[in-house]
């Protein structure tokens, strides 16, 4: 009764990526360090009167010949150094992710809806079973895959620190937020919140990711 990942690869193949934007930092820097192709794009975002930017509250990482650029044979290259809250909740994934805006209280937050992935030939195959428990302990999924729970609660706990930051900076006037300005230029929320709490890479232990990177690359 405990979800066990078989390492197919099948999810690393079947659709672009979701990153917070800290994890387009990671992911663009490891892409490079290890000689790899990147792309990404910029998913939801918001406009800033102040700094006259769109802040990007998501990345997009688009496959690279039909996989992701980290997959190699079935296995993730970067597991040990830094693999995507996705990744890691995977097949436990957001379905929808709602940003909402109250410009009166001068807040950001966002809300969101997780569901299970059929790509995941596991959950095909337990799929009778789920739909079984879950209609008598709606909590069964913590009990299924704690590991892939927890991420997903980590990924939503990153989302909104955040936004509460961004929505502090609100506050004190030094962003003015609105809904996206089709044609202003774009820059990454994480980057943009370092630049007013310097301690956010050390908070979300970015620091020691990249140390894990650079050690890599010595190794090889
Ligand atoms: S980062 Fe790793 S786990 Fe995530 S899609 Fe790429 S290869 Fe798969
Ligand atoms: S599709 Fe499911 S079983 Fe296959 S690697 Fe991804 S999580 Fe594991």
């Amino acid at each position: 009764m405990r979800f066990k990942c078989t390492l197919c690869g099948e999810c690393c193949k079947a659709s672009p990526v979701s990153l917070l934007p800290h994890e387009d930092v990671i992911l663009r820097e490891l892409a490079e360090r290890m000689g790899l192709v990147y792309k990404s794009y910029p998913g939801y975002s918001m406009y800033d009167r102040v700094s006259g930017y769109n802040l990007a509250f998501s990345y997009v990482m688009d496959l690279i010949d039909g996989k992701c650029t980290f997959l190699s044979g079935n296995l993730c290259m970067i597991h040990n150094i830094y693999k995507p809250l996705i990744c890691r909740s995977f097949p436990y994934i957001p379905r929808q992710v709602r940003y909402n805006i109250d410009s009166y209280n001068r807040v950001v937050y966002a809300t969101a809806e997780y569901g299970l992935s059929l790509v995941c030939p596991v959950i095909k195959d337990d799929k009778r079973m789920l739909e079984k428990m879950l209609e008598t302990n709606p909590g069964f999924l913590a009990e299924y895959m704690p590991s892939e729970y927890d991420a997903a609660g980590e990924m939503e706990r990153i989302r909104s620190l955040m936004l509460t930051l961004l929505s502090t900076l609100w506050r004190l006037g030094i962003v003015d937020l609105e809904s996206h300005r089709p044609g202003a230029p774009v820059y990454n929320l994480y980057l943009f919140l370092v630049k007013h709490y310097p301690d956010l890479p050390h908070i979300l232990r970015i620091d020691q990711v990249m140390k894990k990177a650079e050690e890599l690359v010595a190794h090889e």
